[in-house]
């Protein structure tokens, strides 16, 4: 197992389970394997697949990521191929005679194409079955297919060969319906811990985002990363701001013809988009293992979604960042969806799970595992508020200036109002209403709208005020606000976050761990490029040739000659073959420099 693992993948160690889970998949068990997006999944089902005597089906929903798939093991050096819809019928034929001879180790077949393959259904020729996105076979699960319906009979026509389903959704319900419907009920249950370490948790006030996505991204000029939008317009709109700053950003909805999609999809697998601001429907099945940053410009509408969605950064297990931007608006737009809706009570429930984690004051990796059954026992150190946990101040006099203006407005306004007369706002809507003739126009010009905004949403998840969704989100009293008002009940409130001063990232001594070695940029930079130009040679994405980790360690380790080459993690024996000579060489050139 350790030889194959080093011949075929490069690495020197497992990670996690992957290890036991091999161990029970060569034992000819059943297995159901729940690991989170970048846990390392494949190699699971791929180095068993080495060490039967034959072919191992792999069962996987898209068609476009086959092909990648397929390309990333022959990489590798490893007899793959793929079987599905969009191939002639005579590329079909070549494969089932590749089957029928042994010659291959993996097909990748779409759940549609597997009944045109019936004759190789057979002992004689499979000895392994893997169901990769299994989820997708649970209609409780996000991402039913109803084609993967049909994978129950696989188990009655290959009684004895192992099935391994593997996914990366939790929930229990799905695991058990996935049990159930491929039939395999004693399958072993390998559940992983869901935490990502290497993704640094931060949300942030939502107020000039896109000038905040701006920043961050020219902070990090050669990072691909996706920014996810609630709208198909938002995505449209704010690809065509960072194109205008200048940045290589492109967009991606479902209103998209099918080959445009692809070809957006296709660009930033190769690295020719840095940036893709999609909707939801971008993302199954991204395996770019080098997307280094997910931002979501709009809250997600629950934890499941916003976990699977940052999930897509870095895969390849090196520091990678998360932002949310979190915004009173969007809470109040994803209320309005959800109303009338048949399960309103239980969206209603996740996204208040939702709101939590984004008003979190401890550590935010908590929050977030502990919606997965997961206890932390320590805080993370990799999330905003570890790094700058939050200060507690007396707010009371903050408090009863917000409420001396709801009362004023007679509780009917919605906080932009409130906040427009704390600040004595001269706007046009403010004067025709005569608001500043009240009492407490302007006693708030000593704080931003920013800082009012923060300060407002503490008090309503402390109770002290509320927003009512059915009378156009006015803000009204509660019966704590008379206390403060006019019985001296103090308020505890932790400080507002300076919008654009703090900074999202990892560089913290805490994370060592995760923050990269001072090492040279432009050697880093030449190596990138030398790992394009092999991928335009191959035609495969980059990512393919090697992964980030892989070549910051080539940067770090700096190999003289082949020997010292194949040490390194993620070199196996057809990529030191066949990229060995060229990367020593232009360290060599470097060096000499
Ligand atoms: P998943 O399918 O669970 O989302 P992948 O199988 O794509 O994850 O693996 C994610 C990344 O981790 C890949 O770049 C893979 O090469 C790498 N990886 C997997 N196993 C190991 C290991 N034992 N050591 C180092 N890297 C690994
Ligand atoms: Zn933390």
């Amino acid at each position: 197992m350790y030889a194959a693992l080093k011949h075929y993948f490069g690495y020197e160690e497992f990670r996690d389970q992957q290890q036991e889970i091999i161990e029970t998949i060569l034992r000819k068990e059943d297995t159901l394997v729940i690991m989170p997006t970048g846990g390392g999944k494949s190699i699971c089902f791929q180095l068993p697949a080495l060490l039967f005597p034959k072919l191992t089906i792999v069962i996987s929903p898209l068609i476009a990521l086959m092909k990648d798939q397929v390309d990333g093991l022959k990489a590798n050096g490893i007899e793959a191929n793929f079987y599905n819809s969009s191939q002639q019928a005579d590329e079909q034929e070549v494969i089932i005679n590749q089957v029928v001879d042994g010659s291959l180790k993996l097909l990748y077949v779409a759940p549609e194409s597997l009944s045109l393959l019936k004759n190789i259904l057979d002992e004689d020729y499979v000895s392994c079955v893997a169901i990769d996105e299994a989820h997708c076979i649970s209609s409780w699960g996000h991402d039913f297919r109803p084609s993967y319906q049909q994978l129950g009979y696989l188990k009655d026509k290959l009684p004895n060969t192992p099935i391994v389903a593997l996914t990366a959704t939790a929930d229990k319900a799905t695991r058990q319906d996935i049990a159930k419907q491929l039939c395999i009920p004693n399958a072993k249950l390998f559940l992983s811990s869901f935490d990502r370490k290497n993704i640094s948790l931060n949300v942030r006030p939502s107020n000039k985002r896109i000038q905040q996505i701006v920043d961050f991204v020219k902070q990090k000029p050669q990072e691909s990363g996706i920014v996810y939008c609630l709208s198909r317009k938002s995505c449209e709109e704010l690809a065509s701001k960072l194109k205008a700053a200048k940045i290589n950003a492109s967009y991606y909805h479902a209103g998209l013809s099918h080959d445009k999609r692809n070809q957006v999809q296709e660009d930033f697998i190769y690295d020719r988009t840095q940036i893709v601001c999609a909707t939801i429907a971008f993302g199954m099945g991204i395996d770019k293992s080098n997307v280094r940053w997910v931002i979501h410009y709009n809250l997600p509408k629950n934890i499941e979604g916003y976990y699977q969605e940052i999930g897509r950064a870095g895969r390849d297990s090196l520091a990678a960042t998360a932002l949310l931007f979190y915004s009173y608006a969007d809470i109040i737009q994803l209320k309005r969806f959800i109303q009338g809706a048949s399960n309103a009570k239980v969206q209603t429930a996740k996204l208040d799970r939702m709101k939590q984690f984004a008003e979190a004051k401890t550590c935010r990796r908590k929050t977030l595992l502990s919606y997965f059954g997961e206890i932390l026992e320590k805080d993370c150190g990799n999330c905003d508020i570890c790094k700058n946990p939050p200060q507690f101040i007396d707010g009371t006099a903050y408090a009863q200036k917000i409420l001396s203006v709801i009362h004023r407005l007679e509780e009917k306004e919605p906080m932009g109002m409130v906040i427009a007369v704390l600040r004595g706002s001269g706007s046009s809507s403010v004067i025709e209403k005569g608001y500043h003739q009240l009492k407490s126009y302007g006693i708030g010009r000593d704080l931003t709208d920013m800082d009012w905004q923060q300060y407002i949403i503490q008090m309503m998840n402390q109770g002290y005020c509320e927003i009512a969704f059915h009378e156009h989100n006015s803000l009204k009293m509660t019966t704590l606000s008379h206390q403060i008002l006019f019985e001296g009940r103090s308020v505890k409130l932790t400080k507002a976050l300076a919008v654009l001063k703090r900074k999202t990232g990892v560089k913290s001594n805490q994370q060592k761990q995760f923050t990269e070695p001072e090492q040279d940029e432009s050697l880093f930079e030449k190596l990138r490029l030398l790992r394009l130009e092999i991928a335009l040679e191959e035609s495969i994405p980059a990512y393919l040739v090697f992964n980030d980790a892989t070549l910051k360690e080539i940067a770090e380790v700096q190999p003289t000659n082949k020997a010292e080459f194949l040490e390194i993690n993620g070199v196996g024996q057809r990529k030191h073959d066949v990229y060995g000579k060229r990367f020593i060489e232009m360290l060599k050139e470097f060096n000499q420099a």
